[in-house]
């Protein structure tokens, strides 16, 4: 039988469509009671100029931190959050955390603070009719300026329709920036970018694993090597921003700022941290900005 009681009490139930159904409710009720009961977390990983490793932004990401199972990555919950439509009120609370922690950040570090915070969101969130009124909300009772927030959503969220559209031109027309994330996986990459606001395109981390192997070829022949310089030039002349993500090696690095990124993300220039080691980042940076002067 494919069923399985776990540990945590978790029931899988693989149906026919090889669909962990029951899992998805179980986990559903966990995490209500996750959020209720503050088991949720946000990590924030640095966003960094690739010349000079100043920190120019950050960008949050949530952990649950289950009081059996230890911490679960949203990589293993956020499917279930979006099924159950916990997503919702999942991410208004990581987008008003971000927002006061970013406010935080700006009061504290003035100049020095990450210019840009940003939060992840999902197509659900973007079908929610309250969305933007979540977000403004959010704003206002943090202070944070809005050209200060990036909202970072995937081809496949954008992808749906009117009301999702309407939405990302309310968010672009109230100042906040739109980020493109995982670009370059989806179906219809060229076309989104036309369709909708964007303000910001993170270039996919399965275009930068590979990119710095020298195959001894015309560069051209790197495929990911190709895209990458492709995406860089097509935002540059759409006059949009670039992220390039998953950085792992110093070599990545190099060849990412030839190809014409000026900023990444990735575990070899900083990983996921709590708000306090940020504070700490910043810190360091501003006393160097001071010896500067
Ligand atoms: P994402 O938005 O593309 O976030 C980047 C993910 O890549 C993060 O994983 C980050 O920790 C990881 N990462 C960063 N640098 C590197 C690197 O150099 N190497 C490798 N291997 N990984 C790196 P994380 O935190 O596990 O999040 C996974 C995904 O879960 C996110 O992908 C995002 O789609 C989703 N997610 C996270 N937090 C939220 C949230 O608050 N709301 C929603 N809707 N989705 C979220
Ligand atoms: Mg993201
Ligand atoms: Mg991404
Ligand atoms: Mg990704």
């Amino acid at each position: 039988t494919a069923k399985q009681r776990g540990k945590a009490g978790f029931v899988r139930y693989v149906d026919g469509m090889g669909e962990p159904v029951l899992a998805h409710m179980q986990l559903g009720g966990e995490l209500r009671r996750a959020l209720d009961g503050g088991e949720l977390r946000v990590l924030y990983q640095p966003i960094l100029r690739l010349d000079d490793r100043r920190l120019v932004g950050v960008e949050a990401l949530v952990r649950w931190h289950h009081p059996t199972r230890g911490v679960i990555s949203p990589a293993e919950f956020i499917p279930a959050a979006e099924r159950t439509g916990l997503i919702v009120p999942l991410g208004r609370f990581v987008l008003r955390e971000t927002c006061r922690q970013a406010a935080k950040w700006l009061a504290e570090f003035g100049p020095d603070a990450p210019q840009r915070a940003a939060a992840n969101v999902s197509a659900r969130q973007l079908h929610d009719p309250d969305f933007v009124a979540d977000v403004t909300a959010a704003l206002a009772d943090s202070g944070l300026p809005c050209e200060r927030l990036v909202l970072e959503v995937t081809e496949s969220a954008v992808l749906r329709g009117q009301q999702v559209s309407r939405t990302l031109y309310d968010l672009d027309r109230m100042g906040i920036r739109l980020a493109l994330d995982d670009f370059g996986t989806g179906e219809s990459s060229l076309s989104l970018l036309r369709a909708f606001p964007a303000a910001i395109v993170k270039l996919d981390k399965s275009f930068v694993d590979g990119v710095e192997i020298d195959d001894g070829q015309p560069a051209a022949v790197n495929a990911r090597q190709a895209v990458a310089r492709a995406v860089v030039q097509l935002a540059h002349t759409l006059g949009l921003d670039t992220v390039a993500e998953g950085i792992e090696s110093a070599e990545q690095a190099a060849v990412l700022r030839e190809l014409g990124y000026t900023v990444g993300q990735g575990y070899h220039l900083a990983r996921p941290m709590t708000a306090e080691s940020v504070s700490a980042l910043l810190a360091r940076q501003q006393s160097l900005t001071a010896a500067d002067r």
